[in-house]
């Protein structure tokens, strides 16, 4: 069988995430900022998560300690959050990244069918990973287990449905999650290192696993 063959499954969003990623594509909200907040926060919990899962089990984070990577690249207009955290499984990306399972973006939701005026309760109540949307127009997630020997692609332009699709171990990362982010026009600034040094330092000076920033030179 040809290697090429593709073994994409895809998937639709629930309903309410649709809703929500329709808002965040079409966001005009002013403080975008924040959803990197929202993912150097998750990869934060990932390396968290795997510090105490290494309790018990010390070979599942093995040497070297954790760290989150941010890697811009103007080029080709991309920003990378990458972790060596938890990671997730086939089906914990298919229901981490494409169900509401988190009581915030519920709250938002339901303030939202409320007040029917959803900019201004962005920042209030924070849209996790999906605030992604405000400043992608793709994003590509590659994630693999601690401890496991598969790895998974989840990717999506925001719009109804995502893919998942198995990736070769080789390049995949050891363990954790990579977050590529495909910046839309409107967003090219967060390709700039000192954008993201002034975000980091304005929003993330508290976590507590350390942030690197790489260049994005080859
Ligand atoms: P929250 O962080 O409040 O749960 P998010 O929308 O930010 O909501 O993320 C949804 C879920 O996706 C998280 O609870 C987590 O299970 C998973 N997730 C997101 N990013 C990562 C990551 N970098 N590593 C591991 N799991 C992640
Ligand atoms: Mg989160």
């Amino acid at each position: 069988m040809s290697e090429t063959m593709t073994q994409t499954e895809r998937h639709s969003f629930e309903a309410e995430v649709s809703r929500l990623l329709h808002l965040m594509v079409h966001s005009v909200y002013s403080n975008k900022d924040i959803f990197l907040r929202e993912l150097i926060s998750n990869a934060a919990d990932a390396c968290e998560k795997l510090r105490y899962l290494a309790i018990a089990e010390p070979q599942l984070a093995g040497e070297g300690g954790f760290a989150i990577t941010l890697s811009a690249d103007k080029e080709k207009k991309t920003l990378v959050v990458a972790d060596n955290g938890i990671g997730m499984s086939h089906d914990e990306l298919k229901d981490n990244l494409g169900t509401i399972a988190r009581s915030g973006t519920r709250a938002f939701l339901e303030n939202l069918a409320d007040k029917g005026e959803g900019q201004a309760l962005i920042g209030q109540f924070g849209v996790g990973f999906y605030s992604a949307f405000m400043v992608a127009d793709r994003v590509r997630v590659v994630s693999r287990r601690a401890g496991s020997d598969e790895a998974w692609a989840w990717e999506s332009g925001g719009a109804g449905t995502f893919d998942l699709t198995p990736v070769d171990l080789a390049e995949a990362p050891a363990r954790g999650t990579i977050v590529e982010l495909h910046l839309n026009d409107s967003s090219l600034a967060y390709a700039e290192e000192h954008t993201l040094e002034r975000i980091v330092h304005e929003y993330s000076a508290h976590v507590p696993v350390p942030i690197r920033l790489d260049k994005g030179e080859e």
